[in-house]
């Protein structure tokens, strides 16, 4: 496969955008040599979704660029050239059936993020794309094409290359900013990389004590101290206390509207989101009215899960030995004031190895976006997570994935004057 009469186009990393590119480019006949370091393909895309692969969302174009927080814009093009109901066009014909749940997020019948990536890989080979394990080590321009070193399999020409490494996040899986440096290394610039969709440390002590309990039906508020204390996020739904603050999905769709600046969010769970104020109050005095001999850290149980009432004890000020009877009206809507508002102070996300996508990447200035080919590189491109946009939870990140791979292979496809996408 070293230089010769049709060199193939070279798609650098095998994770979604690269096999997915790679599948398009080989279905319109163009012949294709994916680099892939790890032993396995599409290591990450294997663990999406805790396994289940949350693939896309089933939306609209509009609702899809309001998920993507930053950098929007440049996907206008990419979604409509390859909409979230093309990606489930694309995996039902390969045998892969879907099914849509709460978010609008689609996973496979199968529950499985293994048959996905195994669709994909199967079709590429089956497409006759050329799989090669090894870590692509540099690209460089060379004879109108670019040269991609390999750290033990020599060099190879290519007219078009694809960068498909991903992002800074989970490390383990393959992406580790290779990407990033090729960029530098050709002059390109790349904005500062932080974390998102990223469980959060906060500064109470008292949170460790709750390690381990999971609420399942909380809301969730954050708000911006540097914007008059506005909510940045609400939403209701599933939390988890860690040994170092919180996780879990509320956590992590929250990180998304969020910047890692230490102290800047006051975060509130509602642990009672069902009842309003009013009616938590009415539900407060009547348990005390039927268990008046009680002690108030009995009272609770009524309320919280056992994890939570040595912790609401402390943080209310009653004594957890003090009688149902003898709480005072203050005391009462102390508690009541806690329990719709648990208060936590944001200490900084955890870091960017834990993160579900990396915010940064590739500076998408300097990239077309209705083909993603680099404005002053003709023939190289960059897509998927290795460029500078991010989606929220919900299946966003990886139809970003598919839609600007899909752009890179339907370019390279009519420059080759191969068969049309
Ligand atoms: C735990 C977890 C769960 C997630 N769940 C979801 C979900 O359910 N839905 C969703 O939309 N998004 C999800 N995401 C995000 C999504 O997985 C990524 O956005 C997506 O995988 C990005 O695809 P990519 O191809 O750009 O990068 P990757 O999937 O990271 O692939 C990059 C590939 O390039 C290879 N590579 C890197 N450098 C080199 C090199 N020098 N030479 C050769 N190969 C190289 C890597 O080994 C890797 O295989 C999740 C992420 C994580 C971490």
């Amino acid at each position: 496969m070293k230089k010769n009469s049709a060199p193939p186009t070279v798609v650098v990393g095998g994770g979604a955008a690269g096999l997915f590119c790679a599948c398009q480019l080989s279905a319109g006949g163009v012949p294709v040599l994916l680099i892939e370091k790890n032993a396995q393909l599409g290591r990450k895309l294997r663990i999406t979704g805790k396994g289940r692969c949350n693939l896309t969302n089933d939306c609209d174009s509009e609702t899809f660029l309001k998920n993507v927080p930053r950098n929007w814009r440049f996907l206008y093009s990419a979604i409509n050239a390859f909409s979230t109901q093309d990606t489930k066009d694309y995996f039902t014909a390969l045998g892969v059936p879907l099914k849509t749940e709460r978010g609008a997020r689609v996973f496979p019948v199968s529950d499985s993020a293994h048959q996905v990536a195994d669709a994909l890989v199967q079709t590429a080979r089956a497409q006759g794309v050329t799989i090669l394990q090894d870590r692509v080590t540099a690209i460089a321009p060379a004879d109108g094409g670019y040269r991609v070193e390999t750290a033990a399999s020599g060099d190879f020409f290519a007219p078009q290359v694809v960068v498909a490494t991903g992002g800074l996040s989970y490390p383990q899986t393959g992406s580790d900013g290779d990407g990033h440096r090729f960029a530098a290394a050709l002059d390109l610039p790349v904005t500062a990389c932080s974390p998102s969709l990223i469980p959060m440390v906060v500064k109470e002590p008292w949170c460790k004590n709750l390690m381990g309990l999971s609420l399942r039906n909380a809301t969730l508020t954050v708000r911006d101290t540097q914007k008059k204390d506005r909510p940045v996020f609400s939403q209701l739904g599933e939390l988890l206390f860690t040994h170092f603050g919180v996780s879990g999905p509320l956590v992590l769709s929250a990180s998304g509207h969020m910047e890692d600046v230490p102290g800047r969010y006051r975060l509130q769970i509602d642990l009672k989101p069902g009842l309003t104020a009013q009616q938590l109050d009415r539900r407060i005095l009547r348990d005390v009215e039927e268990n008046p001999n009680k002690n108030f850290s009995n009272l609770l149980a009524g309320l919280l899960p056992q994890k939570l009432i040595g912790t609401v004890c402390a943080l209310s000020g009653v004594p957890a030995t003090e009688k149902a009877n003898q709480l005072t009206r203050a005391q009462r809507a102390a508690l009541r004031d806690l329990l719709k508002c648990l208060p936590l102070t944001f200490a900084g996300f955890r870091p960017i190895a834990e993160a579900i996508i990396t915010r940064g990447g590739v500076d998408v200035r300097q990239v077309q976006p209705g083909s993603m080919q680099i404005k002053e590189r003709p023939g190289l491109y960059f897509v998927g997570e290795v460029l500078d946009v991010d989606g929220y939870t919900g299946g966003f990140n990886l139809q970003i994935a598919f839609s600007t791979a899909y752009l890179a292979a339907r370019d390279i496809l009519a420059k080759r004057g191969a068969g049309g996408l």
